[in-house]
């Protein structure tokens, strides 16, 4: 990588792009809470200063360390992270507001998505009804029908990347691991319990991988747990490329025959990626 620090936005140390706010630098927030930590930076909840009294702005800072960032050889990702924020412009998804740096960090300003993540509303609930599922997954379709259309994967859908806005329709974060294409993708990343069987085939994968995850994501709602579980990574491996899905009692025809058709390990005949969608 020949890369500066500096350069890690492509724009002068400092100065902000995105619109609305055309100068922007962390003097204009207040640090609050913690809303999340992440591989190498934490999102801040923060107040925006030059608010109008009475009148209280918050956003949502993803504070990236540049050293972490370098380190960890995530600057293509963070990178594109940024890109294609400022590009999609949909409800379900984050919206990001703007993004400056210095010298040591990077900073995307989103919106603040007041009700937390999905993973924890899953978690203390153990589990959704059929119907609660069936609102999230058509919800994440819609998102994934979209990024589709503008030639971007997703790569990481999982609970933790999921938030609730105040109605409760979802909003998908993080965008680290996203990635416009052509065709088929080679790089192996995404979360493991949720990676698709020509990712660990190493087949190259597409659209297909995206839908996979939503079929994965609707088990997790429906039972409380993804379907191809193991304390050693190479055994969860395995488990996904021979799919047998171990189908609980209390999952209706229709879901089970939903989720089915999405956990099909040849892409292209799996649910999503067929003559129709
Ligand atoms: P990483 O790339 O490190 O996983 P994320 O973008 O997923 O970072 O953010 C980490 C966590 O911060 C999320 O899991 C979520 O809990 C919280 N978070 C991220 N964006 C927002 C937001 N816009 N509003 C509220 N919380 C957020
Ligand atoms: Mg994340």
């Amino acid at each position: 990588h020949c890369f500066s620090a500096e350069k890690c936005f492509d724009m002068p140390p400092a100065a902000a792009t995105a619109l609305p706010y055309p100068s922007i630098g962390l003097a204009d927030f207040e640090l609050l809470d913690t809303l999340g930590t992440g591989s190498f930076g934490r999102v801040r909840l923060v107040k925006f200063l030059p608010a109008p009294v009475g009148k209280p702005i918050y956003y949502a800072l993803k504070i990236l360390k540049k050293s972490e960032v370098i380190y960890l050889k995530q600057v293509e990702h963070v990178k594109t992270e940024k890109k294609l924020l400022e590009t999609i412009s949909h409800p379900f998804v984050v919206n990001l507001m703007g993004a400056f740096q210095d010298d040591k960090n990077l900073y995307l300003m989103m919106e603040y998505i007041i009700g937390g993540e999905f993973f924890s509303h899953l978690r203390k609930a153990g589990r959704f009804p059929n119907d609660t599922s069936k609102f999230y997954a058509s919800q994440i379709t819609l998102v994934f029908e979209y990024l589709h259309s503008m030639m971007i994967l997703y790569r990481d859908l999982k609970p933790e990347n999921l938030l609730l806005d105040k109605e409760g329709h979802c909003k998908v974060t993080d965008f680290g691991f996203a990635k416009r294409v052509e065709y088929r993708t080679w790089t192996l990343c995404g979360t493991p319990e949720y990676l698709a069987p020509e990712i660990i085939l190493n087949k190259g994968h597409g659209f297909g991988a995206d839908w996979w995850c939503v079929g994965i994501l609707s088990f997790e709602c429906l039972t409380g747990t993804t379907p191809f579980v193991s304390n050693d990574p190479m055994e969860g491996y395995r488990k996904i490329i021979k799919c047998r899905v171990p189908w609980p009692a209390q999952l209706s025809m229709l879901a089970k025959d939903f989720i089915d058709r999405l956990l099909t390990v040849d892409p292209t005949r799996r649910l999503g990626c067929l003559k129709n969608g």
